[in-house]
């Protein structure tokens, strides 16, 4: 049975090792230098007949593109992971963040559940794709991607490959403890600055405080009304006014002030309406306060993605796990965003958010993975494989 002999080759041992591997290279972002992890994972899938490309960012910043050709008559499965990883932070670390350490049936260290661990099942899986030797009706791409957690590089680079097959889903192996998240909110972060006048501060009356203006704009700004319509997994829009900076000394009367609000948005909203109602809001601020001028400035965009439950390829991955590996695989809420922000939008590509590690231990200290969680991913996405490239 082809199933059974694919997964024969789907071991813990392996999985566990390519993850304290991969832990081993220090690819915090910034800077990344996610060069040297996305080369050992070249050096795994070349001899397994892997065509392995990659899209350079910086000197030491590339993406791997690593191709099992099919014969076409199908679109890509693309399996995508992340290689860059968050600073470690200060202290809290009971094994060496950069030492992958495997210890109680476990990968310890920064990145092995955001997401080494998932890249390690996915390489794992594609490994075992290729030795069954399988007449794939279309390719199996593995994507290691730089710049996650900084600005998308990878990501963006992956989706405007001018010369790559159609993708006909990607599945995404960020931690979500083996739950399938088919939803995310997007990412609007805003500044927001207010401008006055100086003056000595014990003649503030010669001034303009652009901090008492940015006060008043900002309780306004909590009674502004945003639209959205309330989604069934991801919840409700928000917004959270979460930094302040205004002024240089106790006795001068500032004359900027900056706020960065974080909001979160849904699929039925659009970040350019968004911008143009707040635009439109500053406007009113102005007009009723006559001191008051202000500006604002998008500081991080990435628009909300979701793929559709009922779409074939979640389908066919729901089956495959069902069928293959026992597995009734249970929706969630995906709390971060993830590079189905760049995919959904530019390629309308059915995109599945699926790996193994808590999510929870994403960016903490003494972060682990479960070697058994890792095992079971890796079979699934094979299963996935097969009955989307095969059957
Ligand atoms: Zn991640």
């Amino acid at each position: 049975m082809r199933l059974h002999d694919i997964f024969a080759n789907i071991t813990a041992n392996d999985i566990a090792r390519i993850t304290s591997d991969l832990v081993c290279f220090d690819t915090t972002n910034p800077p990344g230098n996610e060069r040297h992890a996305v080369e050992y994972i070249a050096e795994l899938l070349k001899p397994q007949g892997y065509e392995c490309r990659f899209i350079e960012h910086e000197p030491r910043r590339a993406t791997l593109y690593a191709c099992l050709k099919g014969s076409g008559e199908r679109g890509a499965l693309v399996l995508n992971g992340h290689v860059d990883v968050v600073p470690v932070g200060a202290g809290g670390w009971q094994h060496p963040p950069f030492a992958g350490v495997i210890e109680d049936g476990k990968v310890w260290g920064r990145g092995s559940a955001d997401m080494k661990g998932g890249v390690a099942a996915m390489v794992v899986a594609a490994k075992a794709i290729a030795q069954a030797n399988l007449p794939l009706r279309g390719d199996l791409v593995l994507a290691a991607t730089a710049g996650e957690e900084v600005d998308m590089i990878g990501a963006k680079s992956l989706s405007s490959l001018p010369d790559a097959p159609t993708w006909q889903a990607v599945i995404i192996s960020e931690p979500t403890s083996n739950r399938l998240g088919l939803a995310e909110r997007g990412v609007f972060w805003t500044e927001i600055t207010t401008y006055g006048k100086t003056a000595h501060g014990s003649t503030p009356e010669l001034g303009i405080n652009a901090v008492m203006m940015m006060v008043k704009l900002l309780s306004e700004f909590e009674k502004l009304e945003i639209p959205f319509q309330p989604h069934s997994v991801l919840g409700n829009f928000t917004r959270s006014v979460n930094t302040i900076q205004g002024g240089v000394k106790v006795n001068v009367v500032p004359d900027q002030c900056s706020a960065m609000i974080d909001m979160r948005t849904l699929p039925s909203q659009n970040h350019i309406e968004l911008l143009r109602l707040l635009e439109s809001f500053l406007t009113r601020m102005e007009t009723e306060f006559p001191d008051l001028k202000a500006a604002i400035r998008v500081v991080h965009d990435l628009p909300s993605a979701e793929t559709p439950y009922g779409s074939e390829a979640v389908q066919k991955f729901l089956a495959a796990a069902k069928t293959y590996c026992g597995m009734d695989i249970t929706l969630v809420k995906v709390p971060f965003a993830t590079e189905a922000a760049i995919f959904v939008p530019t390629l309308s590509v059915p995109t599945m958010i699926f790996g193994p590690g808590d999510p929870a231990l994403a960016h903490q200290p003494d972060e682990f993975i479960e070697i058994t969680e890792m095992e079971k991913a890796a079979k699934i996405y094979a299963a996935a494989a097969v009955e989307m490239l095969v059957n």
